[in-house]
């Protein structure tokens, strides 16, 4: 193909990248932090705005949870629609919390709670467990939906361990109780920018970047919330 075409090309397949989403999730912590790691001219929209409540997690893995998610928000609103589902899999626990990371905190989503329920469920197991690597990881599964079509799903992980105790005040969910491979500090002791170069959620993204409109640095004056 000649060099006119393939910028045609080019040129047409940008047309076709999203330039504004849905953040389906009513999670205040996840909606800061895919915030954070989308492309800062993409335009968002989050579901507060529409005052809708989170559908049923039906689905038996991640990826069909985010699914649910992002094909449900997008009927609710006409609205392109990125959603995630993730959780924290611990090995010695058969891969609990798993999918029901969410729901170990209650429906107050009180997470001093669910980080209590970790550590009787290490205890339960194994008395001795303080003195071993606890293998864990966070998996994030993306989608992106425009009604019931499924534009993307991929899925993100990190691997670490689990902190005998809980540490640090930042991020959210199991965050004070997770220590990346390699590293000493907690993800709740870490600084944001700190945590997302290495979380499973931004793991997840780099898996998105080719569907979205994406401008280089110097075009993006600020973020643009709604
Ligand atoms: P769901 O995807 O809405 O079902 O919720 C997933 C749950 O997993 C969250 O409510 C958190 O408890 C936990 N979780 C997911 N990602 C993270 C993270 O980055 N840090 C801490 N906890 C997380």
């Amino acid at each position: 193909m000649d060099i006119y075409g393939k910028k045609k090309l080019n040129f047409q397949m940008l047309k076709k990248k999203i330039k504004q989403l849905l953040i389906g999730t009513n999670n205040k912590g996840k909606l800061k932090e895919i915030r954070d790691l989308l492309p800062a001219n993409i335009k968002t929209f989050p579901t507060s705005k529409f005052n809708l409540k989170s559908p049923r997690e039906t689905g038996k893995t991640f990826k069909e949870n985010s699914l649910i998610k992002s094909q449900y928000f997008s009927k609710k609103t006409n609205l392109i629609c990125l959603a995630d589902d993730s959780g924290l899999e611990i090995d010695i626990l058969n891969k609990k919390p798993g999918i029901f990371s969410a729901r170990w905190a209650g429906k107050k989503l009180n997470f001093n709670k669910a980080i209590q329920k970790v550590y009787k469920a290490l205890d339960k197991k194994d008395k001795n467990w303080r003195n071993k690597k606890i293998n864990a990881r966070f998996v994030c599964a993306l989608s992106i939906s425009d009604l019931n079509k499924k534009i993307a799903c991929v899925v993100g992980k990190v691997e670490g361990y689990i902190s005998k105790k809980p540490k640090g005040k930042n991020g959210f969910g199991y965050d004070p109780i997770f220590i990346p491979k390699n590293k000493i500090k907690t993800f709740g002791e870490m600084k944001p920018f700190q945590k997302y170069k290495l979380d499973h959620r931004s793991d997840a993204f780099k898996k998105l970047r080719k569907f979205l409109w994406v401008l280089p640095h110097q075009f993006c004056k600020s973020l643009i919330y709604d």
